[in-house]
C-alpha cells in the first residue's frame, strides 16, 4: 500500500454524508411508521470521538493527525465498522458512514451495532514506519471505546490486513494478553478467517447472481463495468469474469480501460499488483471514471468511493443493473433518477454486506477459538447474502417501493423493536 507518492483523486463532495444518511433514513422511517420518539434516538449518533494525537515522522518532524470513530447505535450488540485512511475524511463523513453500517449488520441479521473510524492522511505518502507508528497511536486513543464485545474495527479505504495486525497488537500489549477478537479482516496467522479478504466482492457478485435471475439476465455472455480496482472492485470483476461475464471495462483512481470484446482479468490484476494502476494496461482503449459510469453495460459496480453516481451523470447510466460495492456511491438525487429510468440497483447495505458478515465469522471464531475450512465461511456468506437478497426483494414487491427504500426499511425496523424491547433507561 504505501509508496512515496500522492493518492490523488480528490473525492467528489456533494454536499453532506450525513444528511444524504439521514434522508435515506427518513424515508425509511416513514416507509414503516416509526414513531418520534424511535426516529429521534436512530437518528442520532450514541458516541462520537475526535482525537489529535502527534506521530514522528521519518525526518525527525513532528506531526498532528485528526482521527475520529464513531458508534452511531449499539442496540443489537457491539459497534462494529472498518477503518479508513484517505487525506479528506471528515466527521460527518465518518457519521454516515457509522449509520450505514448499523443498517447493514441489522439487514443482515448480524448481531452488531453500527461503527466507522477514519484519519485524515494520505498513506501513500506515508513510510511503513510513519503508517505503522500513526496506527498504533490511533489505536491507544481509541482504546477507550474498543474492544471485542465494545466495538470492532475492520479494513476500509486504504487499511488492510497489517493494519489491522498493528491495531490487534497495539491493543493486546496495552491489556497484556493477546485479544484477536478485537479487530477483523486481520491476517489469518493472528486469527484472522480465511475468505474474509474475498467476502466484499463474493458477497456483491452472489447479489448479483440473485438479481439477474429476478431480471432473466443470463449472466454467460452479459457484460460488466466496474469502477474501483481495490479489495471490493478486482474481487468482483474476477468473480463475474468466473461466472462468463464479460467485464468489459475496469478503473481505478488514475483511470480506466475499455475493451468492448472484454477484459482479461486475471492479467489487468497482475498488471496492477505490479504497476500500482489499471489504466497503463496495453489492451483496451483509456477511458475516465466518468467514461465508465456511463458505459453501454448490463451490469455497473461502483466499487470506488461514495458520491459517484450524481444527479449530472446518472441520466448517462446505460447499465440495467447496478451493485453498490462501495458504501454511499449513489446520491438521493441520482437514486431517484436511476428509480424513474427503471435501473435495478442492489442498495450498499445490501451489496456490500459480505465484508461484514465474514468479519462476523472471524469475530465468532476467535472468540470460539475454532476456525472454519473456507468452503465453510463461502457457504454461510453465500446463504446469509440470498437471504437478505430475498427478504429485502419481497418486501419491496409487496409494498411496492424499490430495493433501497425496502433494506433501509427492514433495517430500521429491526434496530427499532430492539430498541423499544430494551425501553429507555433509567
Ligand atoms: N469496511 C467494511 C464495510 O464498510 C467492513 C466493515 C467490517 O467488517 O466491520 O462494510
Amino acid at each position: 500500500m504505501p509508496a512515496k507518492k500522492p493518492a490523488g483523486n480528490p473525492r467528489q463532495k456533494e454536499g453532506s454524508l450525513f444528511a444524504m444518511a439521514q434522508q435515506q433514513f427518513l424515508a425509511a422511517a416513514e416507509a414503516i411508521g416509526l414513531e418520534e420518539g424511535l426516529r429521534q434516538v436512530l437518528g442520532a449518533c450514541k458516541r462520537e470521538l475526535t482525537t489529535s494525537f502527534p506521530v514522528h515522522m521519518d525526518d525527525g518532524s513532528v506531526r498532528v493527525f485528526t482521527g475520529h470513530r464513531v458508534q452511531h447505535n449499539i442496540a443489537l450488540g457491539p459497534a462494529k465498522g472498518g477503518i479508513r485512511y484517505h487525506p479528506s475524511v471528515t466527521l460527518d463523513e465518518v457519521k454516515a458512514l457509522a449509520m450505514w453500517m448499523t443498517w447493514k449488520c441489522a439487514l443482515v441479521n448480524l448481531p452488531y451495532g453500527g461503527a466507522k473510524g477514519a484519519v485524515a492522511c494520505d498513506p501513500a505518502v506515508l513510510s511503513v514506519t510513519e503508517l505503522e507508528d500513526l496506527t498504533r497511536r490511533y489505536a491507544t486513543e481509541l482504546f477507550i471505546i474498543i474492544g471485542p464485545t465494545e466495538d470492532i474495527p475492520a479494513p476500509d479505504l486504504n487499511t488492510d490486513s497489517r493494519v489491522m495486525a498493528w491495531i490487534m497488537d497495539t491493543y493486546s500489549m496495552m491489556k497484556g494478553y493477546s485479544v484477536p477478537a478485537v479487530v477483523t479482516g486481520k491476517p489469518v496467522s493472528l486469527g484472522g478467517s480465511l475468505g474474509r479478504y474475498e467476502a466484499t466482492g463474493r458477497g456483491c457478485v452472489y447479489t448479483v447472481v440473485a438479481a439477474a435471475k429476478k431480471l432473466r439476465l443470463n449472466l454467460e455472455g452479459a457484460t460488466a463495468a466496474v469502477q474501483g480496482f481495490g479489495q471490493v472492485g478486482m474481487v468482483a470483476a474476477r468473480l463475474l469474469s468466473e461466472l462468463g461475464v464479460k467485464v468489459v471495462a475496469v478503473s481505478d483512481s488514475k483511470g480506466g480501460i475499455y475493451s468492448a470484446k472484454g477484459l482479461d482479468i486475471p492479467a489487468v490484476m497482475a498488471h496492477k499488483s505490479k504497476s500500482g494502476q489499471v489504466s497503463s494496461w496495453r489492451m483496451g482503449d483509456r477511458i475516465t471514471n466518468q467514461e465508465l459510469l456511463a458505459l453501454p453495460c448490463d451490469i455497473l459496480v461502483p466499487a470506488a468511493f461514495e458520491q459517484q453516481l450524481t444527479a449530472s451523470n446518472a441520466p448517462k447510466v446505460r447499465a440495467h443493473l447496478i451493485a453498490e460495492g462501495a458504501n454511499g456511491p449513489t446520491t438521493v438525487e441520482a437514486h431517484k433518477i436511476l428509480g424513474d429510468k427503471g435501473v435495478f440497483v442492489i442498495p450498499d447495505i445490501l451489496a456490500n454486506a459480505g465484508g461484514v458478515t465474514v468479519s462476523y465469522f472471524e469475530w465468532v471464531q476467535d472468540l470460539q477459538s475454532f476456525f472454519w475450512e473456507e468452503e465453510e465461511v463461502n457457504e454461510r456468506l453465500r446463504r446469509i447474502m440470498m437471504r437478505a437478497f430475498d427478504e429485502t426483494y419481497a418486501f419491496a414487491q409487496k409494498r411496492k417501493i424499490d430495493l433501497r427504500l425496502a433494506a433501509h426499511a427492514l433495517a430500521v425496523n429491526r434496530v427499532a423493536e430492539a430498541t423499544k424491547a430494551r425501553g429507555i433507561y433509567p
